[in-house]
């Protein structure tokens, strides 16, 4: 890899991991949270500020030279999918595909992405900073979900 700087490059979307695409955290200090247990931290204030979900999905993207996996935070993401993991887990729920179909959505679709090196020394994979569309025309997943399974505001068609 070359130096500590963030680099920014063209790729395509080769695949996005089906597994888990979220994780939770407090909705206030936003620390990340096993599983049903409230934030420990901000418990010792008294009351419990309940969670939301972030984003954490992982992508075979495909740059001219090679093919590699970075990891997609939630600011990443959400230009993506177009909408919060909450909004994405909720939909996922009533439609069982649509972890599938998003992947299959965004295979091939090219991006500009700003990679950086993982903070943590022991991180495995490249973040990605930001993404910038390459498709003028890209429609974030949630969109195009919505469409496929004749859901939400009904505005075109
Ligand atoms: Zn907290």
């Amino acid at each position: 890899m070359e130096g500590d700087q963030p680099s920014t490059l063209m790729c395509g979307v080769v695949a996005m991991d089906k597994g888990s695409f979220c994780y939770r955290v407090c909705a206030v200090c936003e620390r990340t949270l096993s599983e049903n247990s409230p934030c420990g931290f901000c418990n010792f204030k008294g009351s419990n500020p309940g969670s939301k979900r972030l984003y954490k999905i992982l992508l075979s993207i495909a740059s001219d030279t090679k093919v590699f996996v970075v990891v997609c935070f939630d600011r990443a993401a959400r230009v993506l999918f177009g909408c919060s993991a909450d909004e994405f887990f909720d939909f996922a729920k009533l439609n069982p595909f649509s972890v599938v179909t998003a992947g299959k959505l965004l295979q091939g679709e090219m991006f500009q992405m700003t990679l950086s090196k993982p903070k943590n020394g022991n991180a495995e994979h490249l973040r990605v900073v930001s993404v910038v569309p390459l498709r003028t025309e890209y429609s974030p997943v949630i969109q195009t979900l919505k469409k496929i399974y004749g859901v939400g505001p009904s505005t075109s068609i």
